[in-house]
């Protein structure tokens, strides 16, 4: 195990403000949901995301700057917690004249502009389930996720439409397109709703639709080993977990400025990029472009960032780029950094703290826990290689094959986590039965591995399953494989994540070709290139080798734990199973 890293001690009575969470446990022993609860509004005991992020702090700081919004031609915006409020209830107004109903499916595909959050936080006061979508992905995984879901409504811009224009005529459920054109100068066909127009008519003014604890908020699609992506969907109640997370977690303070990396198509750009920061009442800095190692510090120079969440991809290219970069920035706002989506590797903890005077702090959580479940805490020191300890109220547990607790430290097994918390998701959309799969008993079953030491802190060991883990992105190779078999020239495909130094993994695939096709450089740029325009570059393969026929188990299941260990060249394991 990774220990050769000394561990980096905090005094935290030298902080220049001291850490919300001081003593792990003794938060652990006190710690109560309930007194959590009483420090949000919950008016009538009712729960919405949209009041407690935005309109609590729209009546107690009007002017606070919410968003401050950076766009890749450098424009900024700022939005007070006020100008939320109104575009948000602006946004509930349209849905409602439109006829979106309760827990109708409303996404948003669109890159990270402001009113994509505008449209986010209108839906949830609209009582509406908001599902919003990486703006990268290609027109099948679209499809899938909204016709999985029944989707009522798609919310995108002019450059994304072209390929909701392609997969509309298979989507019956849809029954609005809506286009926000006015940022692109764009004007919208009639056959689409115009977001600036409808806006421009709508009122300010809007009665947040009352909603339960356990009322359906928001929808992320997750990759499995087997099947297409499922969709994991959360209750307003999970602004319970993001508001603590925030608080002890990533230790946000009133007067932070904070900035998290992630995109809200994947769960830690809403429960990261959205819920936490806004419940906690804090001014978070949104970033429309992608990485880029200069820009990012500038980022973080020009907003005075002070409260940094990242992952550990985009450490490993900002190591790349080397520590120049971050040398050349004044980054002396910055209090706090952390790390979540993939294993930390400990030179990118011990890089942190040579690059910006701070180590990185890893955390642990998945879609389905909807927050963070194991941290690394301000005030704790960081074992580098570990993902921290569990959150007060969280028990996690090491579960061997019978499912059973295993206390002895160091030993390996299932990831679990005891149920229930406020954040767990509560059902896969149409699909109880694999929602089911999930729990053993008391626990839910994480679909990692892990271990835990004596000092009770989690150390990753890998997934359970086949899903691909490629820059933080889970990507599930069924999904792959049946874009790949689309095309004409393929009879069958194996997809396997492949190790790499920065992704983690890259998508890999293997493909045996029908009668009277041979295997070329230009079939493999043909397929790769059929994939990138099914699924988009994220998703797609990067790299595929053609074999003459894929491993499978006689009941026919393609082997790719096989195609693994011969790509590695690691040890066939038990191939009973493997057909003749
Ligand atoms: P997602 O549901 O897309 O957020 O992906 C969650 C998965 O990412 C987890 O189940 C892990 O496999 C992986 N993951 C997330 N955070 C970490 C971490 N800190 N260390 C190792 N793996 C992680």
């Amino acid at each position: 195990m990774v220990m050769s890293h000394a561990v980096i001690q905090k005094r935290p009575h030298e902080a220049t403000v001291a850490p919300n969470l001081m003593d792990l446990d003794r938060l652990r022993s006190e710690w109560s949901w309930d007194a959590v609860r009483a420090e949000l509004d919950l008016p009538d005991g009712l729960v919405n995301q949209a009041h407690e992020c935005i309109d609590r702090h729209a009546a107690a700081t009007p002017d606070k700057v919410a968003m401050i919004w950076e766009g890749s031609d450098g424009a900024i915006e700022r939005y007070t917690f006020e100008e939320m409020r109104r575009q948000t209830n602006r946004f509930a107004n349209v849905l409602k004249r439109i006829g979106i109903q309760k827990a109708d499916r409303v996404f948003v595909f669109a890159d990270r502009i402001p009113e994509l959050y505008f449209a986010v936080f209108g839906t949830l006061k609209a009582g509406a389930i908001s599902a919003p979508l990486f703006s990268a992905f290609g027109p099948e995984p679209v499809a899938e996720r909204v016709r999985r879901a029944e989707g009522a409504m798609i919310v995108t811009t002019p450059h994304l439409l072209p390929k909701i224009d392609e997969i509309r005529g298979e989507l019956p459920s849809v029954r609005h397109v809506m286009v926000i054109g006015h940022r692109a100068g764009a004007t919208v066909d009639a056959a689409n709703l115009d977001y600036a127009a409808l806006m421009a008519e709508a009122s300010d003014d809007f009665v947040t639709e009352p909603t339960g604890a356990e009322d359906w908020s928001i929808m992320h699609f997750t990759s499995g080993t087997t099947g297409l992506p499922k969709g994991a969907a959360h209750v307003h109640e999970a602004v319970v977990n993001h508001y603590a997370t925030g608080k002890y977690a990533l230790d946000l303070h009133p007067d932070d400025v904070y900035w998290c990396t992630a995109d809200p198509g994947w769960v830690t750009g809403t429960s990261y990029g959205m819920f936490a920061p806004w419940s906690n009442g804090v001014t978070q800095v949104i970033y429309e472009g992608g990485f880029g190692a200069g820009r990012w510090f500038d980022i973080i120079e020009r907003h005075r960032v002070t409260v940094w969440y990242t992952a550990p991809t985009a450490i490993r290219m900002l190591m790349k780029a080397g520590s120049g970069v971050p040398r050349e920035r004044d980054l002396s706002s910055l209090r706090f950094t952390a790390s979540v989506g993939e294993p930390l590797n400990p030179e990118g903890v011990v890089w942190g703290e040579e690059a910006t005077g701070l180590p990185f702090h890893d955390n642990w959580w998945q879609t389905e826990t909807g927050a963070i479940m194991i941290a690394n805490y301000a005030s704790m020191d960081i074992k580098p290689g570990s993902m921290g300890r569990p959150f007060p109220g969280i028990t996690a547990g090491i579960l061997d094959d019978e499912f059973n607790e295993v206390t002895e430290p160091m030993r390996e097994g299932q990831l679990a986590i005891k149920t229930p918390w406020p954040s767990m998701f509560r059902t896969y959309w149409s699909d109880e039965e694999r929602y089911r799969s999930r729990f053993k008993g008391e626990w839910y079953i994480t679909g990692d591995r892990a271990k835990r030491d004596e000092d009770g802190y989690f150390w990753f060991v890998g997934r359970d399953d086949d899903v691909i883990n490629t820059s933080g992105h889970l990507v599930g190779p069924f999904e792959v494989e049946s874009a790949l078999i689309e095309h004409p020239a393929v009879a069958e495909a194996g997809v396997i994540g492949k190790p790499d130094p920065i992704a983690m993994e890259i998508v890999k695939a293997f493909v045996s070709l029908k009668d009277g096709f041979e295997p070329s450089d230009q079939l493999r740029r043909e397929l790769i290139g059929h994939t990138r325009q099914r699924l988009g570059p994220g998703v797609a393969p990067r790299e595929i080798d053609f074999i003459p026929s894929l491993p499978k188990t006689r009941s026919g299941k393609i082997m790719r734990r096989l195609l693994k260990a011969r790509e590695l060249g690691l040890p066939e394991g038990d191939t009973s199973t493997l057909e003749d």
